[in-house]
């Protein structure tokens, strides 16, 4: 949400130190400069732009009531090629106004056409609900903005539909409600003059790829009732958007990047943490293995680097003491209190009371409690807060003098919304982004240009998964009968979905097309993933806390597992798989737990592939099997391992979309890999690939798995399998396939960077290894991938 900007904290006391001088005694702390990079983001005047002629007086008229002077220039840009008639997608940073470029074209083709409609979609319905606000503001004569979603009155909704011309909802009420009901919708549809989509980055993966039919679905009656809307779709940055907006709408979409919106100075900070010496006493983060298997020798990979928590609440005890108004961002509700916890002992130890000048955000404060904790920020009672993401959805705090970012939070949009949290109108700000143990967080440290050059995560969706195709050529059968046409406008894959519909007794062919022949309707979840999803439900209340997609429930809510929903932590008491829920009760224990899992990968059929001599680049189909078989718990502060625990729970069968290369047994053998240590070294790249996936697309570890092996029976070589970890894929093997040299080469410079001397966390071990992080072998995993890279096309 774009209209309202948060409240400024006003410089109220007196200078502190600059940026540079602040980060100078920073790093000055310890003996290593834990500094890889510093990036001064300089401060950016706006450039405004003057109305669009065909934008009408009362429109002008009504923004400027509202504040706003003049647009900026990247609003009048999309808003004139929308007006144009052209499909745009505006992707620009975080209050930069991108709501402004589609209620421009929007409302001024409502003012000029008493008859047109516009359809707006957004993930949410409190987004929705906030841009109802923002339109019924402007106070525009003939509009009548209503939400239209699940809340809706059912006495409201008729009027809704005949006298609204500005409808807001989200795309599980257009696939529920609104195209079902097309026949009573027909007058808005056959005037629909523009479909908004807000915050069209949130479409991804398999959710993505449902709402991409949706769209297509509406269309389709569009279509019929003779109306062709124009798509405006609003984006976080993102990399390729126009790509992304094309592939969600299937339309040809024009994007717009530039974003000509005002911003402060800042200086950011990359900040490593030491390694510490491997005679330290330091627990190893990974020092047990799977029950049933032999436990490996890990003595070698004892090395770990200071915790990013520790070194969080350092850096925030130290600008605190500076007199810095510091706002830390941290992953986990317990790692804020940890960081928080720990700042105020420091702070303590040096000045007795000045500990009370730090607290940490808990999600889930009342609205009064946000603003007392708002004021107490502004006013400097209090100079630091340790808060997750929570804060994001709640608390207006912009102003501040520094940020901490401990953990890179996945995504530069995330990234930079944090750190725009920092600097007040004429000063310059401090942002530090403290790595994690990490692959991904290792490699932006050493690469900034990953960070502050171009955008590089792509959201990626895959309209063409099976298991969302036919679901929805199923839902559209019924909403009409699919005609040959039809099976253009729904893509590749659209043909061989309806062959499957028919012979499963769902469609009946006839001339005029085909019929949906059952009476009800097909019950298709667009958030659902594969699996009927599992309930979570508290015991002692009964009371449902919400629901985790069926691929996912074995890993999340095993017996024992710690489950956090909305800041709150859970125990998992135990898992019914018959019954499709998990009871849990409230409990907020010292450590984490980390589910592990043993796979087993077949090779269904080849989709695509890169004959590069002695590597082979692939992508298709597979059959993977993964059972969850143990979890280990580990101290949230240290990440130090208590231990690990067995599970019995059933392996599961998944139909997915992989990328693979393989490597000739002779290549490796030149490249100097001993053909002992070829498990190690495809076992390194593998962990380390995975972890850098996510820079290529918006996906996280969980969304992606990986097998490794000397020889596999269906390729017959050394074999490296990523695969998407929801059925039928989800695009995110796909997007790797298509950016793989850039993706393996980021991988193979992750793991040299990394100044750890065998492998670590932060460059080939992985949290979620069904192996226990053994073999892994780190120089061998740098020669293969030198391998695949030398003989790979760019
Ligand atoms: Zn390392
Ligand atoms: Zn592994």
């Amino acid at each position: 949400m774009e209209s309202s900007s948060p409240a400024t904290v006003s410089a109220d006391h007196g200078p502190g130190p600059t940026p540079a001088d602040l980060l100078r005694r920073l790093r000055a702390r310890g003996a290593g400069d834990p500094v890889t990079h510093v990036e001064r983001v300089p401060a950016r005047a706006g450039v405004p732009a003057p109305w669009p002629s065909w934008a009408p007086e009362e429109l002008r008229a009504a923004f400027t009531r509202r504040g706003v002077v003049a647009p900026w220039q990247h609003q009048t840009q999309a808003a004139a090629l929308a007006y144009d008639g052209d499909h745009v997608v505006v992707a620009t940073g975080t209050a930069s106004g991108k709501s402004l470029a589609y209620q421009l074209p929007a409302l001024a083709t409502l003012l000029a056409d008493p008859r047109a409609t516009v359809l707006y979609l957004a993930p949410t319905k409190a987004l929705a609900a906030d841009q109802l606000r923002a339109v019924a503001a402007l106070e525009l004569e003939g509009v009548r903005p209503a939400c239209y979603d699940g809340d809706t009155p059912r006495a409201e909704r008729e009027w809704i539909r005949r006298h609204s011309r500005f409808v807001l909802t989200n795309p599980d009420m257009l696939h529920h409600g609104i195209l079902p009901g097309h026949a009573q919708w027909s007058g808005f549809l056959r005037r629909l003059a523009y479909v908004v989509i807000d915050e069209c980055h949130t479409y991804r993966g398999v959710f993505g790829s449902h709402v991409a039919h949706v769209l297509r679905r509406l269309r389709r009656q569009c279509a019929r009732f003779g109306a062709t809307p124009v798509f405006v779709l609003a984006s976080a940055t993102s990399g390729d958007p126009a790509t992304a907006a094309g592939r969600l709408t299937g339309l040809p979409v024009t994007a717009v990047t530039e974003d000509a919106s005002p911003r402060g100075g800042v200086t950011f900070a990359l900040w490593e943490p030491p390694l510490l010496p491997p005679d330290s006493g330091a627990a190893p983060p990974d020092s047990s293995s799977v029950p049933g298997q032999a436990a490996g020798d890990h003595d070698d990979l004892r090395q770990v680097r200071r915790s990013a928590l520790r070194e969080t609440a350092d850096l925030l005890a130290d600008t605190v003491a500076e007199g810095v108004r510091t706002l830390a961002f941290v992953r986990s509700r317990k790692g804020a209190e940890v960081v928080a916890a720990n700042a105020r002992r420091s702070l303590d130890d040096a000045v007795p009371g000045l500990g009370d000048r730090v607290a940490a955000y808990r999600g889930g404060y009342l609205r009064e409690e946000r603003r007392e904790l708002e004021r107490a920020l502004l006013h400097g009672d209090l100079l630091g807060l340790a808060s997750t993401n929570a804060l994001e959805l709640g608390v207006d705090l912009v102003g501040l003098d520094a940020v901490l970012i401990c953990g890179y939070p996945g995504t530069r949009a995330s990234l930079w919304q944090q750190a725009g949290r920092a600097g007040r109108s004429g000063q310059e700000a401090l942002a530090v982004l403290v790595a994690r143990d990490d692959p991904l967080d290792t490699y932006l440290v050493h690469h900034p240009e990953a960070i502050f050059g171009a955008p590089v995560e792509a959201t990626v969706l895959d309209p063409a998964n099976r298991y969302v195709l036919a679901p929805q050529l199923a839902c559209a059968a019924v909403e009409a009968p699919l005609t040959p046409a039809d099976l253009v406008l729904f893509g590749d894959g659209a043909k061989e979905a309806v062959d499957e519909l028919v012979a499963a007794g769902a469609l009946r062919q006839r001339p005029t097309g085909w019929y949906w022949r059952h009476r009800e309707r097909p019950e298709v979840d667009l958030r659902g993933e594969g699996g009927a999803p599992v309930c979570v439900v508290e015991s002692a209340t009964g009371r449902l806390l919400g629901t985790v997609d069926g691929g996912s429930s074995h890993f999340l809510l095993h017996p024992g597992a710690v489950y956090l929903h909305q800041g709150v932590s859970y125990v998992v008491d135990e898992l019914d798989l018959a019954d499709g829920c998990a009871l849990v009760h409230v409990e907020e224990p010292d450590w984490s737990t980390h589910a592990r899992d043993v796979t087993d990968l077949s090779v269904v059929s080849v989709r695509s592939y890169v004959d590069a001599g002695p590597v082979g680049m692939f992508l298709g189909e597979v059959d993977v099997t993964s059972q969850v078989v143990s979890y280990q718990r580990r101290r949230i502060a240290t990440g130090e391992v208590i231990d690990t625990r067995p599970l019995d729970l059933p392996a599961r069968e998944l139909r997915t979309v992989a990328v693979w290369f393989t490597l000739s047994p002779q290549s490796l053998a030149l490249a100097g890999v001993q053909s002992a240590d070829v498990p190690g070294a495809l076992h390194a790249a593998e962990h380390a690939a995975i972890g850098l996936l996510p820079l290529m697309a918006t996906c996280d570890r969980w969304d992606i798995g990986g097998l490794s092996t000397a020889v596999h029976a269906d390729t017959e070589a050394p074999t490296v399998f990523v695969y998407d970890g929801h059925p039928g894929g989800a695009g995110f093997a796909e997007r790797a396939y298509g950016t793989a040299s850039a993706w393996l080469r980021a991988t193979r410079d992750a793991i040299a960077e990394c100044g750890c001397e065998t492998g670590c966390p932060s460059c080939v071990q992985s949290p979620k290894c069904g192996n226990g992080n053994n073999p892994l072998s780190k120089p061998d995993a740098i020669r293969v991938l030198d391998v695949v890279l030398a003989n790979l096309p760019e």
